[in-house]
């Protein structure tokens, strides 16, 4: 009973002509293929200075699709040259606010702590977070994956209770298959799901678990989705490259 959910990442690309040009593109896709949102959630994860032109069109024509934050501030307002708030997301009609993508903690510092900070902070704001997690090449040559992200997973949520764990959606990312063409296989990313929601069960228990949707990120496109999202444990993914194109991110969210 957990809906699937596919979120498009657009990263640093596309600016607000573009975005409207792509939602667009993307709607008219989704409704040519009949696509049933209660059979798989549409989310794309736009720049900030995309957001508002995103919400016009959703609000505009009606649409199924809702759309995500790729960062968020700690703090609720004040000196803090350059941060966006929580407050600023929810006026704006935001949904999903992603934190700890492996592309923030390599090259802004972001750490466990401050990731978990985010998810407390965009939950407490009534959105959901989307927590990154995943390891690199080293690690995954190591045999160390599983503990890694396992670890990762818990340093973020440490001191949270069930029933807000129960509202998040944790994504797994290899950094090893993000943006290199070389996708995790359905059953790499069904070991590290399932160790996911299994760590969350031994911690919270059943309803907990059950309640969390899992993504895979890295390289997904519509060749493997399928695959993918016919593990037990993987309940969606988080879309790079393939969900700037309005085809290939409807063919996804299509899956089904
Ligand atoms: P790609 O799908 O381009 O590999 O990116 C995955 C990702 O990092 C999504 O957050």
């Amino acid at each position: 009973n957990r809906i699937p959910l596919m979120a498009g990442n657009w990263k640093m690309n596309l600016d607000h002509l573009e975005a409207n040009h792509l939602v667009q593109g993307l709607a008219l896709a989704l409704g040519d293929a009949g696509h049933d949102y209660a059979k798989c959630e549409v989310v794309v994860i736009p720049p900030f200075t995309d957001i508002r032109t995103v919400q016009t069109i959703v609000d505009a024509d009606e649409l199924g699709i809702k759309y995500g934050a790729q960062d968020v501030s700690v703090h609720d307002n004040g000196a803090y040259t350059g941060e966006i708030s929580t407050a600023m997301l929810t006026k704006l009609g935001v949904s999903y606010v992603v934190m700890g993508h492996s592309e923030r903690r390599e090259y802004h510092g972001e750490s466990d702590a401050l990731v978990g900070a985010k998810a407390r902070k965009v939950l407490d704001a009534g959105m959901t977070p989307i927590l990154c997690c995943g390891e690199a090449l080293e690690v995954r040559k190591a045999g160390t994956h599983v503990e890694f992200v396992l670890a990762q997973v818990r340093a973020a949520l440490e001191g949270w209770s069930g029933q807000d764990v129960a509202k998040i959606v944790i994504a797994y990312e290899p950094i090893w298959a993000i943006g290199t063409g070389e996708t995790a296989t359905a059953e790499d990313a069904q070991e590290v799901c399932g160790a996911i929601r299994e760590a969350l069960r031994a911690d919270y228990g059943d309803a907990t678990a059950e309640a969390v949707r899992v993504l895979y990120g890295g390289s997904a496109k519509p060749d493997n989705i399928k695959e993918l999202m016919a593990q037990p444990d993987v309940d969606g993914a988080l879309i790079g490259g393939a969900s700037l194109k309005a085809e290939s991110f409807a063919a996804m969210a299509g899956f089904y």
